[in-house]
């Protein structure tokens, strides 16, 4: 059976991996739908090559300018634009698999739309179990959807856990989950040195080859902690079973500890197409393309316990996830905008640990119950931690 597979996120670095993948195996995908923020261009050319019935973009000007362009060429893909656009892809009917790689809380509403939609869903879009993890994991129950991890450490978890998923993991002997971190480029940079370091720095992480959110995220540690959160959700296990440790080959990708003293681990390079791939023909196995794993030639393997006075922002995540409520989704904003506001540099590295806990400490949690509860805590994060840092308004695509 050949799957129809739309890629929210395509012109990105998940978007150009899923698709390398995708290409290797044509007799068992077909690329559907391609969606995008802003860069029409780099569209334009997935579009040229891969040929997909419908394509996308959240910014209307920049769909017009695809149109366009498409029509110019003769080609017959359907160009959508807008939120709306984009949750329509997520749903379309001839589409059964829908790969989430939208940076930030812009991915939120088209992959809970696709949940919604009983879709499979293979999921990069951390931020989306951050900001509402309960009513996305809700509703995936709800319409039966089918939810892949390939974050690679949660689809390394997802490997090593039983095959049993009607129980909780604890009910199956699980004790803990230990979620492997790189420690990023700055893991030995003395901390004194942080305050002036500069995204080109951040950004050159020393396994993976990322987007500039993630790359900073990775940088600062905030992305395990985000990735704490996610497991949370993704996996029904509570905060003090979920440990941080540094493992700075990112060979091992995360490991499963059970009762009787085994834990099992997920190893392979540091290669996203290989998550991507096993999420894409679970419960099969398919090549991805990526070197088989040469141990004798990486000869050691490293592990050590995260420093938090180094890395606060692990400790912040964990703050938010014993919180609850909306407690996540504010975090997840004020980093988003602090992050931003790094990437143009606007403000200090050291600033973005300081603009999420100053921003948590302004805003008390509530409850979240519907996504409205959770767009409206990002909202309100945004326009504080835009204050608290002296930032104009944002010249971002809204989520
Ligand atoms: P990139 O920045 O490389 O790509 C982001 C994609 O999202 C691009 O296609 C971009 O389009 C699109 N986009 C940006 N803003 C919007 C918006 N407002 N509305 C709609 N689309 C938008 O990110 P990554 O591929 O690195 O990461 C994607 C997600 O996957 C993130 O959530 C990240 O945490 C997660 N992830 C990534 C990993 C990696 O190895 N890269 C590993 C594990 C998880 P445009 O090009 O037009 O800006
Ligand atoms: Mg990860």
């Amino acid at each position: 059976m050949q799957r129809n597979v739309a890629i929210l996120g395509a012109t990105g670095s998940i978007g150009a991996s899923a698709l390398d993948v995708i290409a290797q195996h044509p007799d068992r995908y077909r690329v559907s739908a391609l969606t995008a923020g802003r860069q029409w261009e780099a569209l334009l050319e997935l579009v040229e090559r891969f040929r997909p019935p419908v394509a996308a973009l959240r910014d209307p000007a920049a769909a017009h300018h695809l149109e366009d362009a498409i029509r110019k060429r003769g080609l017959s893909t359907r160009v959508l634009c807008d939120a709306e656009g984009l949750r329509d892809v997520a749903t379309l009917p001839e589409i059964d698999t829908v790969i989430a790689a939208i940076v930030g809380a812009a991915g939120l509403e088209p992959t809970l739309a696709a949940a919604r939609a009983g879709k499979r869903i293979l999921l990069a879009n951390k931020e989306t179990l951050v900001l509402a993890g309960e009513v996305f994991m809700a509703a995936v129950r709800d319409s039966g959807a089918v939810l892949l991890p390939i974050d690679s450490e949660h689809n390394a978890i997802f490997q090593c856990l039983p095959h049993d998923r009607t129980r909780a993991p604890a009910a199956c002997g699980v004790r803990r989950i230990l979620l492997t971190a790189s420690g990023g480029p700055f893991r030995d940079t003395p901390v004194a040195e942080l305050e002036s370091v500069t995204p080109e720095q951040a950004c050159a992480h020393p396994k993976w080859r990322m987007g500039r959110k993630i790359s900073v995220d990775s940088a600062t540690m905030m992305n395990k902690g985000l990735e704490v959160i996610e497991a949370h959700w993704l996996f029904g296990v509570a905060r003090e079973a979920i440990e941080v440790v540094i493992h700075p080959e990112s060979v091992v990708h995360s490991l499963v500890e059970y009762l009787d003293g085994s834990v099992l681990a997920q190893l392979g390079n540091p290669d996203m197409r290989t998550p991507i791939a096993q999420a894409l023909a679970w419960p099969e196995r398919i090549s991805s393309g990526v070197a088989p794993l040469e141990l004798a030639r990486i000869g050691s393997l490293n592990f050590f316990a995260p420093d938090l006075a180094r890395f606060p922002c692990l400790d912040v995540a964990y703050d938010a996830l014993s919180a609850g409520g909306t407690a996540p989704a504010i975090l997840n904003a004020a980093n988003e905008v602090a992050v931003g506001a790094f990437l143009e540099r606007k403000i200090g590295f050291l600033d973005i640990a300081r603009a999420c806990q100053a921003t948590m400490r302004r805003l008390p949690a509530t409850p979240i119950s519907s996504l409205a509860d959770a767009l409206d805590a990002d909202r309100e994060a945004r326009a504080v931690a835009r204050e608290l840092l002296n930032l104009e308004q944002s010249q971002q695509l809204p989520a």
